[in-house]
């Protein structure tokens, strides 16, 4: 049976997070061929709404308000329960970001749903949608299904495709006036960190450093890797621990979960509580200097050495071959 499936794009600096295109690639699958809604709330977003229906959505409902220009959950939560009430929805999707994690199941518990996090794959199965997702730190998966009243979804970024953008389909971008008051948190001022470049948990490549690393300067090599792959740099809590990067970094149970089409690991034992937020990752390269190194178990190629000497090395054929 179709399905009306509402999506939340997420927009940061001026522009919508990629994973909010496979949000509507989700919501597509959901839909079994009904309606896929965007959802856009900020502050001069509306701009944004021809990118979701290029990326499949069939349209876009705007809520705009000054006191959207940043995230608060109290903020976001009005103007999605007045989309909601809007549009009535069967389910909503959001990317298992940051964001995600703190608005759906806020929604879900105000209006008495169930909610399914860190979603990987979506099915279709006598009528019924199915959502797939890890669980045991990523060692098994399980598939649910909500049976009863609105469905909210998160999906784990990188793991489900967003479709093809087709540039000549349009769709109506309408505005939502939503009364938005009483916030409980007002944001004064947003300090950002200095950015590494690509966002980590969106990120296609991945170099990821541990203890292995030794130093803040040993990170170096790393990061010349991971700009000529166009990639970001990751580490392992042993890492962070010890003060070479910082914690923003950090991958694992306790980290980031990462999906990337490469994660490299560099000086990396292999703990479980790394192998949580990355044993997902499509392809697996380990460098350690110990053949006994538990990451071997789950990588797919495999390099005994020292990352010193190995890293460079690869930086340099990799820029012959990319630049
Ligand atoms: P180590 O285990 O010390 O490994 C360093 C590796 O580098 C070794 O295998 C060594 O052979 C190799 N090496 C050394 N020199 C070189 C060289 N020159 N070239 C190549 N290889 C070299 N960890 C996480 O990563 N993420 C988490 O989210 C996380 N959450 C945790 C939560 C809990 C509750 C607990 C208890 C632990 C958690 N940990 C987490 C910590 C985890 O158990 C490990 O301690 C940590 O992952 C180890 O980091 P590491 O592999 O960098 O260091």
């Amino acid at each position: 049976m179709s399905k009306k499936i509402l999506v939340l794009g997420e927009v940061r600096d001026g522009s919508l997070r990629n994973v909010s295109f496979e949000a509507v690639a989700a919501a597509k699958a959901a839909a079994q061929g009904g309606e896929v809604v965007g959802v856009l709330v900020g502050q001069s977003v509306h701009s944004l709404g021809n990118d979701l229906i290029q990326h499949g959505a069939d349209r876009v409902v705007t809520v705009e308000h000054v006191q959207l220009a940043q995230y608060t959950s109290d903020g976001y939560a009005q103007a999605l329960l007045a989309v909601i009430q809007d549009v009535n929805p069967d389910g909503i999707i959001f990317g298992h970001t940051a964001l995600g994690k703190d608005l759906a199941p806020k929604l879900a518990a105000k209006l008495n749903s169930g909610l399914i996090s860190d979603v990987t794959a979506i099915e279709e199965a006598g009528g019924n949608i199915i959502f797939t997702r890890p669980i045991y730190s990523g060692k098994a998966f399980e598939k649910k299904m909500i049976t009863d009243g609105l469905m909210f979804a998160t999906i784990r970024p990188n793991n489900i495709a967003p479709l093809e953008k087709d540039e000549s389909k349009t769709g109506d971008i309408s505005s939502l006036q939503a009364d938005i008051k009483d916030l409980r948190s007002i944001i004064k001022e947003v300090v950002q960190k200095a950015s590494t470049g690509v966002d980590l948990s969106e990120a296609k490549v991945i170099v990821a450093g541990g203890r292995g690393v030794k130093s803040k300067e040993g990170f170096e090599p790393l990061k010349e890797l991971a700009k000529v792959l166009g990639g970001a740099v990751g580490a392992s809590r042993g890492a962070c621990d010890a003060d070479y990067c910082d914690y923003s970094l950090q991958i694992g149970q306790t980290g980031k979960v990462v999906t990337p089409d490469l994660y490299i690991a560099c000086g990396i034992s292999g703990a479980i509580q790394h192998l949580a937020g990355m044993s997902n990752s499509k392809v697996i390269v380990a460098i350690n200097k110990d053949p006994e190194a538990n990451i071997f178990n789950v990588a797919d190629y495999g390099i005994v050495g020292d990352l010193f000497e190995v890293v460079p090395m690869l930086t340099e054929e990799f820029r012959k071959l990319l630049i």
